[in-house]
């Protein structure tokens, strides 16, 4: 028997100010064995990072390391927002094409590896991405189909080249006017881990952080065994698992556009952008999940895998040291990196497993043999 546990994430807006700006795909749920049934989690659920992010711990602790761990995901929220009093990111924004503005190291550090994913990636994972973000207003009450003028005029100021970073003082420079970070694909990831510092620190040994889909789970079960962690079927009601990742110490993110996005004549606009067209992805993909160590790293890279495509995506990954990933596509293949064999286990029998496409080169999107 498996109980349905967490993940009960936000639709839209929740009211919190990075609400229009944070990625709040249900990406993924865990499913727990009632083997375990009598360890009673100590869980808290707070609305923040523009979703909804609960913590359990599966043994006796003070309630005090979770008023630390939320504390400081309140302050990653607020800090790194695109927009809002008391975010350094909007501070940055502001200046943008006026002059450098200095933040705090860990903000610096995550703009910091936006870019390098920036670099990584060609650019196809872009932090400058905030005027596409604006401009579209996905998941919010704006959201609406802009022209081509509207978008021509926005495209030149997505581009993470132009922004100039300063070690020596942690300044960021935004080199245009109007130019604005958006740290929607990299932050929740960030903020799982702080908060899986903390209670690591506090000597948690069996917690599961679900980040409204982004999941991270430390230690094992109270039992031992690994953690389950069901992936979300893309387009089925929530809580309808494409599969299941038993694992252990490890982060499971997931990026897809099924759950924050408009139709106009039958198109799919979603939340996770082509910075070089200035349009919502369209190649096929409808979800990139990626299992590594570490939740930042992870979270850059599914939107970064889920922008480049089937192809280049599953290069960048296996490129990457110690990251697997699930990608799914809307023919219903399932391709999973050899990392996850034993691991992964595909269950839902309208999803078929297929192979990585020999090393063509000849495409991001995906080209499904069936
Ligand atoms: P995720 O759910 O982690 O894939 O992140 C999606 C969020 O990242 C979006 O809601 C935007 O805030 C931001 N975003 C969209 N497109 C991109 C992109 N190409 N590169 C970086 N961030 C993006
Ligand atoms: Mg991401």
């Amino acid at each position: 028997m498996k109980t349905p546990l967490v993940s009960e994430p936000s639709r839209g807006r929740t009211g919190t100010p990075i609400a229009q700006i944070l990625s709040v795909v249900a990406a993924v749920a865990l499913v727990l064995s009632c083997s375990h049934a009598s360890v009673t989690p100590v869980t808290r659920t707070e609305l923040t990072l523009g979703t909804t992010v609960t913590i359990s711990v599966y043994q006796k602790i003070n309630e005090k390391v979770l008023d630390r761990a939320f504390a400081r995901v309140n302050e990653i929220d607020k800090t790194m927002n695109r927009v809002g009093d008391g975010s350094e990111i909007a501070k940055v924004n502001a200046q943008a094409g006026t002059g450098p503005v200095v933040v705090t190291p860990d903000v610096y550090d995550v703009v910091r590896t936006g870019i390098h994913f920036g670099e990584l990636t060609d650019g196809a994972f872009d932090i400058t991405v905030g005027p596409l973000v604006a401009l579209w207003g996905i998941g919010t009450d704006d959201a609406h189909l802009p022209t081509q003028a509207e978008i021509a005029k926005v495209l030149p100021l997505v581009d993470y080249r132009l922004v100039t970073l300063n070690d020596a003082d942690h300044s960021i420079y935004l080199q245009k006017k109007g130019m604005q970070i958006d740290l929607g694909g990299i932050a929740k990831g960030y903020a799982a881990d702080e908060a899986a510092r903390i209670l690591s620190e506090a000597g948690v040994k069996s917690a599961i952080l679900d980040f409204g889909g982004n999941i991270l789970v430390i230690g094992s079960k109270p039992d031992g065994d690994p953690w389950r962690v069901g992936i979300q079927t893309p387009d089925k009601p929530r809580g309808n698992y494409l599969g299941i990742v038993r694992t252990s110490n490890r982060t499971i993110v997931t990026s897809g556009p099924y759950e924050r996005y408009f139709v106009v004549d039958g198109v799919r606009y979603h939340h996770i952008f082509d910075p070089k067209i200035g349009y919502p992805t369209q190649n096929h993909l409808i979800s990139v999940t990626i299992e590594s160590d570490d939740s930042m790293l992870a979270d850059a890279m599914s939107t970064s895998a889920f922008v480049l495509g089937l192809k280049k995506g599953h290069d960048f990954v296996e490129g990457y040291k110690g990251m697997d990933a699930i990608f799914v596509t809307d023919s219903g293949s399932v391709y999973f990196t050899s990392g996850l064999d034993g691991v992964f286990t595909l269950d839902d029998p309208s999803y078929h497993r297929e192979s990585f496409p020999a090393d063509s080169g000849s495409t991001e999107s995906t080209s499904p043999s069936s």
